[in-house]
């Protein structure tokens, strides 16, 4: 009885949920995905996922798993590990990785409790200059990420007036708080780290470089951007984001430096998760792999170069990677009401932190990136394009915003609800749509429902 059940397909079984899956597809279809941290992992990747691997339980590391019947999961995590090595150009007598680590967050905070004693001291990129959560933030008033109730952290910053790194203040803090720990990494910056630099400062401190190459690594594993290997004493990346993986994260290490994650914060590994990052690293060492991050590039800058054109100010005034921050100061608008329209019409991108915010609520800026619709195939011209849908719903948010009764984010948003505005919102939004609708899906089969005479109507599976 129930091993039949166990074995019908979703529709049959949970036709709710398959049916929110297939909104999703479309979804996924009709949009621009601009949001930097976001890509479309293969069919191959969902398909090592989507498998029996899930099932096992193999607290430890392979070939020394607390239970039995590991054989295949040993195979598959070490294969896992030879191909991360592979993939970022590691020598295995000097680079070990483990990749077990659920997501980034978590890896960050596994890396600073096996090499670090609580209240240690840590410094990082600040949030609101271009950092991430996990490298300990908090405000005057409240320790917003957990690592800065465990740890002690301090932030640098930009230089404002350039929107580039401010190494010299960092030096100069890091002289002053003789951090145990430097994070070089970021989640909104569009330059390139001078790993170089923080190197020497870990060395005068006699601290250790955490390189968080999150938003970057398929860049650095396509060797389109510099490597932090050369000066890192320890990297930790996702794997879902330029890289192209499955959820997840890795923590690459100099052999010799406490490797201890397990039993530290990991219990069992998701194992399907790591076969299916196997795969995305085989994928991350062929040709077309390459190419891809170059045209990740190559988009990236036509992008910044064609929003310059339609008079857009970028922080630090272009990209070296794959992301584009935009200050929508000189618009006379914010990122809240611009990612309300972009949003509306279809179109996904983050408000954020720009140098000179106040309000975090009411940030300054918006954050795009090129890695997602690249994959789907867009081009230079495509992303001239991306940059002039971009433009109208900014200048359609300075519409609404002149109509707005007050000055509040929700008199913005009632004013979005008249029925000249949503017009012009529905018309942007088709034409957003018809462009993203001609470009393929990643690793999915859409349920396209066709209404045939009679009123019946079929499921078509088309690979787009
Ligand atoms: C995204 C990101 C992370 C965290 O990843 P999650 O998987 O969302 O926890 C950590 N560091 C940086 C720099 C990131 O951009």
């Amino acid at each position: 009885m129930w091993p039949k059940q166990l074995n019908a397909p979703l529709e049959v079984v949970d036709p709710e949920i398959a049916d929110i899956i297939e909104h999703e597809k479309a979804r996924q279809w009709k949009g621009l995905e601009l949001i930097p941290s976001e890509n479309f992992t293969s069919l191959s990747v969902m398909q090592a996922v989507g498998s029996v691997m899930t099932n096992k339980y193999s607290e430890g590391y392979p070939g020394a798993r607390y239970y039995g019947g590991n054989e295949y999961i040993d195979m598959a995590e070490t294969l896992c590990q030879k191909r991360a090595l592979e993939a970022f150009r590691l020598d295995p007598a000097k680079w070990g990785v483990n990749v077990q680590p659920l997501s980034g967050s978590p890896s960050n905070f596994q890396v600073y409790t096996a090499l670090l004693k609580a209240h240690d001291r840590i410094m990082a990129l600040d949030l609101p200059h271009g950092g991430h959560l996990s490298h300990g933030y908090q405000t005057d008033t409240k320790k917003i990420s957990a690592v800065s109730i465990f740890f002690e952290t301090m932030p640098y910053r930009l230089d404002e007036s350039t929107g580039y790194i401010d190494y010299d203040q960092l030096e100069k803090s890091a002289t002053l708080f003789r951090p145990k720990l430097i994070v070089a990494g970021a989640s909104a910056y569009a330059r390139l780290y001078d790993y170089a630099r923080i190197r020497k400062v870990c060395d005068k401190q006699k601290a250790i470089m955490l390189a968080d190459m999150a938003h970057i690594s398929g860049l650095v594993a396509a060797g389109v951007i510099p490597s932090p290997f050369d000066y890192a004493d320890v990297v930790t990346t996702t794997t879902h984001k330029s890289l192209r993986g499955p959820r997840g994260a890795m923590i690459f290490f100099r052999k010799g430096l406490k490797e201890a994650v397990f039993p530290g914060l990991q219990g069992g590994p998701h194992n399907h998760t790591i076969t299916g990052l196997a795969v995305a690293l085989k994928q991350a060492t062929t040709p077309e792999y390459k190419a891809y991050q170059e045209q990740v590039m190559s988009n990236s800058a036509k992008f910044a170069e064609t929003l310059v054109k339609h008079g857009y100010e970028l922080v630090s005034g272009g990209t070296e990677n794959h992301l584009v921050l935009v200050n929508l100061k000189n618009k006379g608008i914010d990122g809240s009401r611009v990612e309300k329209v972009l949003e509306a019409v279809h179109i996904a991108a983050n408000k954020n932190t720009v140098p000179g915010d106040v309000s975090a609520m009411v940030p300054g800026g918006i954050r795009m990136g090129t890695p997602a619709l690249t994959s789907r195939g867009f081009v230079e011209e495509d992303f001239a394009k991306v940059a002039y849908f971009f433009d109208l719903a900014v200048k359609l948010a300075l519409k609404i915003k002149g109509e707005a009764q007050g000055t509040k984010l929700k008199d913005f948003v009632a004013a979005m609800q008249s029925s000249a505005i949503q017009s012009e919102l529905s018309k942007l939004r088709h034409d957003v749509e018809e462009y993203a609708k001609q470009f393929p899906t990643i690793g999915n089969t859409m349920k396209m429902e066709v209404m045939l005479p009679y009123q019946t109507s079929i499921y078509l599976e088309c690979g787009l």
